[in-house]
């Protein structure tokens, strides 16, 4: 009898202990008439001070297809999926958060469509009702900006509820940079056919509360665009081009007024306009040359990823199963 192939499926989770329970419940629940594939779960604690690590042990105790990868301190989600993926031993890997926003009910229809012959499924979120007209419009704004100013497209409303075939996963392995975007380096492999897609409405959270705050969100907007693109440097030139050609005009335009109209313009004002003006360009300028310098100066020091436990069951061998 052929072996069945093996999906593993990472869960990560900080901060998540009334959650990881409750996803357990309902993976078991929808994958029971999954047919021909195994299972391993790896929940990834990514340093959580609540009790997110024991109640994964203790449904480790009861279904020994749980791994657990506990990072030793908060890494943040990107990481976290990438220590998941690191561990993850399955022919395919789905990647999902623990809160119950990507629900589980889509997972064998994932798994069917991979089946199929797709190495990868994406997922699409719709909105739902709850979300505000201003909500939307300040998404499909930094979308807009994000996608002209990088070279990698990204997709708007693509959660990190996907499937990838181990070709990809081993793929994704290869990149190694510290500061690191999911979507945008699954958009930078993407090939042009074998994709699906699955659209779906996210639900609330099951429990607690979501770690991204507005400062979060807009440090990950910024990264996304410094991580892909090396175009707001030439914005930065382009400004400066733009404000030398503002001060000639203002330079031709005193000139003229001082020797053919005879009416000069105060000094003091325009020259304050003109200082202000440029050292803020000048400042602009610097900041985003700043922000570049900053990342070299994390990604050349190439330290791991994680520091990270790996804590499994002693199963029984899957080939020994399939004697
Ligand atoms: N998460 C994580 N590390 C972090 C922050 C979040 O592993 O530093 C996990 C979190 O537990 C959840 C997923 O990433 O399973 C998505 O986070 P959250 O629900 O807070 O984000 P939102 O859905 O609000 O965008
Ligand atoms: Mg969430």
């Amino acid at each position: 009898m052929p072996k069945n192939k093996l999906v593993s499926i990472v869960i990560s989770a900080y901060n998540e202990q009334d959650n990881v329970g409750e996803l357990y419940k309902q993976l078991k629940e929808n994958l029971k008439a999954t047919k021909d594939v195994d299972f391993e779960f790896v929940y990834v604690d990514d340093g959580s001070s609540d009790k997110t690590y024991e109640k994964c042990l203790s449904l480790q105790k009861k279904d020994e297809r749980i791994k657990i990868v506990q990072l030793k301190r908060n890494f943040g989600h990107e990481i976290a999926m990438t220590a998941g993926m690191d561990y993850a031993k399955g022919d395919a890997v789905i990647f999902m958060d623990a809160d119950l926003q990507h629900p589980p009910v889509y997972i064998p229809q994932m798994i069917e469509m991979w089946q199929q012959g797709n190495e990868i499924v994406l997922t699409k979120r719709l909105d739902n009702k709850a979300t505000s007209g201003l909500y939307k419009f300040c998404a499909k704004t930094f979308y807009f900006i994000l996608n002209k100013l990088s070279d990698t497209k990204i997709m708007e409303s693509a959660p990190d509820f996907r499937l990838l075939d181990r070709k990809y996963v081993d793929f994704l392995k290869g990149f190694n940079e510290q500061d690191r975007l999911f979507r945008g380096l699954l958009s930078w492999v993407l090939p042009k056919d074998r994709v699906a897609m699955i659209d779906f409405v996210a639900p609330e959270r099951f429990s607690g509360e979501s770690k991204y705050n507005f400062a979060k969100s807009l440090q990950l907007a910024l990264n996304s665009i410094l991580q892909f693109s090396v175009k707001p440097m030439r914005l930065a030139t382009y400004l400066g081009l733009l404000s030398a050609l503002a001060a000639l005009l203002l330079g031709a335009f005193v000139f003229v007024e001082h020797f053919f109209l005879h009416n000069p313009t105060p000094g003091y004002a325009t020259i304050m306009v003109t200082v202000v003006f440029l050292g803020a360009v000048q400042l602009i300028c610097l900041g985003i040359i700043g922000e570049y310098i900053g990342k070299i100066h994390i990604e050349v020091k190439k330290r791991p990823l994680y520091m990270a436990d790996y804590v499994e069951r002693k199963e029984k061998s899957r080939d020994k199963k399939d004697i």
